[in-house]
């Protein structure tokens, strides 16, 4: 781990050549909303990494053409990034599994993606919330905000 004062936004335009290729292979779209964030203490290829696996899920999500809506932004004080799909959502059952190693709905998954992104949330001290309906679901960051700290 490597942590440094960096822009959460600043690594989200660096990774999104690389996201739209992906996106526009599948035929779906990916808008980003950046807001207005203080720099925080990050690990840049760890953040990389989280956002490769959320946007990937997100994906793999949408059987149809969809979109995906990254954003970020201050949330009741916190710094908010969150990964929006438009997809089939996640049934009800299943949602306390999500981040278990292994455990995988897909024929060829690894069921890994989820436990990466929960371990780089805990080394950044920061909590992963699902939201998750019939039109999609949202998978939100939310760091501490270096602002309101002593
Ligand atoms: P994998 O993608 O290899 O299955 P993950 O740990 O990334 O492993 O995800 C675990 C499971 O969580 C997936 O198999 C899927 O059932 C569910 N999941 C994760 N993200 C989403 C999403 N955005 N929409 C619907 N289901 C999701
Ligand atoms: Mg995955």
């Amino acid at each position: 781990v490597n942590f440094q004062h960096a822009n959460l936004n600043e690594i989200i335009h660096t990774l999104l050549p690389l996201l739209q290729a992906d996106a526009l292979h599948r035929g779906n779209e990916i808008k980003i909303e950046l807001g207005n964030i203080p720099e925080l203490d990050l690990d840049k290829k760890e953040i990389r990494q989280l956002l490769m696996n959320l946007v990937r899920n997100a994906e793999e999500a949408m059987l149809s053409k969809g979109t995906i809506v990254i954003k970020t932004g201050l949330d009741e004080g916190q710094v908010s990034l969150s990964v929006q799909d438009s997809g089939r959502g996640i049934p009800k059952d299943i949602l306390d599994k999500l981040g278990t190693p292994f455990f995988t709905t897909k024929d060829t998954g690894t069921g890994l993606g989820l436990p990466v992104c929960y371990r780089i949330a805990e080394r950044h001290n920061a909590k992963i919330k699902v939201k998750t309906g019939v039109n999609g679901t949202t998978f939100f960051v939310k760091f501490n905000n270096p602002a309101h700290e002593e």
